[in-house]
């Protein structure tokens, strides 16, 4: 089983997981750096890749929280994590995963004050329902439901990827 049909060079999140892992990674973790306060609503989260030949590597990702609600905070401390992680699995592998951008919570028409951030965003628009591991589109189920466990829109095999590593 070979050759994940990709287009572009870019790897979904799990499959840049395998191929970091067939380079040898040993150990992946997530600190978080910073949860988003009143002050400064973002939420900073670093991740450090170790391999079996020693070598450590270490990226940190930001990530703002659109509004002061706990739930935006969390799902932006998740965002800050994940990116993290694809930045140093990217590192790592040399090559390029396809993140989708985290839609911030568009809910509240008005409160559009969300500053574009430096880091690569996705190319395109992506809807509310793709999920945010690996950008599969999700159904209204899924979403709905990985939103309230988990923070996050996610599908299936990723929320059991994500509940399995808990
Ligand atoms: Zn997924």
């Amino acid at each position: 089983m070979q050759g994940i049909p990709n287009q572009n060079k870019t790897l979904s999140y799990e499959a840049l997981l395998k191929k970091a892992k067939d380079l040898g990674l040993r150990r992946l973790e997530t600190t978080v750096l910073r949860f988003p306060s009143a002050r400064a609503g973002y939420a900073v989260c670093s991740a450090t890749l170790e391999a079996d030949d020693g070598s450590i590597y270490r990226e940190v990702a930001s990530v703002p929280a659109v509004s002061s609600s706990g739930e935006t905070q969390a799902r932006a401390v998740e965002c800050a994590c994940i990116r993290a992680k694809v930045h140093v699995l990217e590192a790592f592998t040399g090559l390029k995963c396809k993140l989708d951008a985290p839609a911030p919570a568009q809910r509240h028409v008005g409160e559009a004050t969300l500053a574009p951030i430096q880091s690569r965003k996705a190319p395109e628009p992506v809807p509310d329902e793709a999920c945010s591991e690996c950008g599969a589109p999700l159904t209204y189920g899924h979403y709905e439901f990985s939103t309230r466990m988990f923070k996050r829109p996610l599908c299936a095999a990723c929320q059991i990827n994500t509940a399995a590593s808990r």
